[in-house]
């Protein structure tokens, strides 16, 4: 994993002509004993009130030790556990916002979200718009995003990220993490495993939609993705090696989307598709499936698409001519860009390449094992394109082509 020092280098030396968010972290730590770090760095920074955000179950994995440790060294603190909606889950939505903006005293002068992907959603929502910083410790290696500015909430039933702001500090404790659930340590690969679709689409929308692109951050996310990719038994395992490659493999997609400043290099079609399942089974008020669950298995519908009719259409020039004209400008770059365009699509994998993959974390693998019907996957693949301005190729096929029959 790179460092916090040659991410702050390397992001003020990088050549691509976009500007990149300076990187406000102080810390980063991966360790044994992570959480006695955390309340170091604490008394380091003279805090002098502490609000920890968890939920009911990681305050029971880590929020407990972290408030005993608070007690021990007599910072004064506050804890404020987020409930459940009716159907059982804990939801970034406007409810849980606003329950964390209101658990958060006045007096709080750090905010930690003790938790997974959700929990962090929320406590950097109402930490920044509170105008306090927050320190991460997650506990469960389920997701990336801990230490990016993004924050992915549901308003009105609707998903929108929200840049907001990313943590000082990170603290992730091995021997938690390695504690967490086994679908947890699935969903974090298949949230990795997903940016073979989101760095593709990523280049697609630079060749196609001119949207910024940084070389920089696209390999740091390739290689996060690579070394889970390389040691997928040792994760699968769940054994401390494994463990902590996959920690790091987050974090640092983490850093790729937070010097770039947004999500586009570790989220494309794939995370559209998923967003898009979430949306539906909230409506339906359906319990919620962990998003990176949801990302190893959209990923293969996506790949179904890209890989075949999406690549036979951008071989065929002919194809590509006889096109309904209408969006001209995109479908001259694609014209322009055929030999690029097939290149990306040539060094995808196959969809069964990944199934397999997620086979070996025992996850889930096709959209049934998470009670996604094929009505619901063609549904989804037709419009969830709609539902981000991103650029992608999923966009480009459903715009130009009007038509989807599911592979
Ligand atoms: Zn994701
Ligand atoms: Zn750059």
């Amino acid at each position: 994993m790179i460092t916090l020092n040659d991410l702050k280098e390397q992001s003020k030396a990088c050549t691509c002509g976009n500007k990149h968010i300076d990187v406000v972290i102080e810390k980063v730590v991966i360790s044994q004993n992570a959480l006695t770090e955390t309340i170091i760095y604490l008394s380091e920074k003279k805090f002098q009130h502490v609000t920890v955000v968890a939920d009911s179950t990681t305050y029971q994995v880590a929020g407990e030790k972290i408030t005993s440790l608070l007690k021990e060294s007599t910072i004064p603190h506050q804890v404020v556990v987020i409930q459940p909606n009716d159907q059982g889950d804990v939801v970034a939505d406007e409810v849980s916002l606003i329950e964390a903006m209101l658990g958060i005293p006045q007096e709080t002068d750090v905010v930690i979200a003790v938790g997974a992907g959700t929990i962090h959603d929320i406590a950097r929502f109402s930490s920044y718009k509170m105008g306090k910083p927050f320190i991460s410790v997650p506990t469960a290696p389920s997701v990336d995003g801990f230490n990016s500015m993004g924050a992915p909430v549901v308003i009105k039933g609707m998903k929108t990220t929200y840049q907001m702001q990313t943590p000082i500090a990170l603290f992730a404790d091995l021997s938690i993490l390695q504690a967490a659930p086994k679908e947890m340590i699935a969903a974090g690969f298949g949230d990795m495993i997903g940016k073979y679709t989101s760095l593709a689409d990523w280049r697609f929308s630079h060749l196609v939609n001119g949207e910024p692109y940084c070389p920089f951050s696209a390999r740091l996310t390739r290689e996060a993705l690579k070394e889970c990719e390389n040691h997928v038994n040792e994760i699968a395992q769940g054994d401390r090696k494994g463990i902590r490659i996959l920690i790091e493999a987050l974090i640092q997609s983490g850093y790729a989307m937070l010097i770039v400043g947004h999500s586009s290099p570790a989220s494309g079609g794939e995370h559209h598709v998923s967003h898009f399942w979430e949306m539906k089974f909230l409506q339906q008020q359906k319990p919620q499936v962990l998003h990176g669950a949801k990302v190893g298995v959209s990923s293969q519908v996506i790949l179904d698409l890209y890989k075949k009719r999406f690549k036979e259409l951008v071989a065929s020039k002919q194809q590509l001519e006889a096109l309904p004209a209408g969006k001209t400008d995109e479908l001259l770059k694609v014209l322009e860009n055929r030999d690029e365009i097939l290149t990306v699509l040539a060094s995808l994998p196959e969809s069964s390449y990944i199934g397999d993959q997620l086979g070996k974390l025992g996850g889930a693998v096709k959209p049934l094992d998470l009670g996604i019907d094929e009505q619901l996957v063609i549904e989804s693949v037709k419009n969830a394109h709609k539902i981000r301005s991103r650029y992608t190729m999923l966009k480009f096929w459903n715009e130009h082509t009007g038509t989807h029959q599911h592979a």
